[in-house]
């Protein structure tokens, strides 16, 4: 009975001491009505529904024009070798128009959810260089600096990122091979790995809340992970079951 008490007193600090846990969309909220995987739509259904974070990738094509897809292609076209006259009819499974990166935050500008922007590596690192260039500029132009964080899993990317955006800016690294006192000396805000990953190095978590970094688990769907994410003090949560996450940190 004493021993019971006891533990449910240490689980009551852990719980106080780890903070808010928070909810991102991977992808924006899209397995919903009328959305679709990195669409417009479900940037706005990720804030409807008051997640505090919705997730999108962005590639650059050959002429500039930072564009919004997960996969290097779309509609067969390789993005970042295309010029953007190949895709701006192009339309997503929900009927929107592939959106751009201008898009997207002219959107997000409107809302309250933050704007978890994941640079997609491209093969010329030049051209990926150039990619960091543009979108950091255009975040400071739309006003968004305050309300953006950045993932990637291009180690020169995180570098360029980080140096590029301004100081304080969350960056985060999603290749999942360093440490987090490999990453603490690139002072990069914490480490955003997969479930797999962070299963294999669980006292990764410790770690980096001890190096004053924060934690991020994709893509945590089932509610085996959902729960382990929970009982590990993982600070962000990026799912594309968010209504269900969502339900369980409400308990
Ligand atoms: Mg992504």
């Amino acid at each position: 009975m004493i021993m019971r008490k006891v533990l449910l007193m240490a689980m009551l600090a852990m719980a106080l001491t780890a903070g808010a846990q928070e909810v991102i969309c991977h992808r924006g909220y899209w397995d919903t009505d009328g959305s679709a995987q990195n669409s417009i739509r479900s940037l706005v259904k990720a804030d409807s529904i008051g997640a505090w974070g919705s997730e999108f990738d962005v590639w650059m094509t050959a002429d500039g024009v930072l564009v919004v897809n997960h996969d290097e292609t779309f509609n067969d076209v390789v993005i970042e070798t295309a010029k953007w006259k190949q895709l701006k009819n192009m339309r997503l499974e929900n009927g929107e128009p592939l959106p751009t990166l201008d898009h997207m935050l002219e959107c997000g500008k409107q809302l309250k959810t933050r704007l978890i922007l994941e640079m997609k590596p491209h093969t010329s690192k030049e051209q990926e260089l150039e990619a960091v260039r543009k979108i950091v500029k255009m975040v400071k132009q739309k006003g968004l600096e305050e309300r953006i964080e950045y993932i990637t899993f291009s180690y020169a990317g995180m570098k360029n990122l980080k140096e590029m955006a301004p100081a304080g800016t969350p960056v985060y690294y999603l290749n999942g091979e360093l440490s987090p006192a490999q990453l603490a000396e690139l002072e990069v805000a914490g480490i955003d790995y997969s479930i797999g990953v962070m299963r294999e190095h669980p006292q990764w978590i410790d770690e980096a809340h001890e190096l004053g970094m924060k934690v991020n688990v994709w893509t945590v769907n089932s509610d085996r992970d959902m729960d382990w994410c929970i009982n590990y003090g993982v600070d962000f949560i990026t799912t594309n079951a968010p209504e269900r996450l969502q339900q369980k940190l409400a308990r």
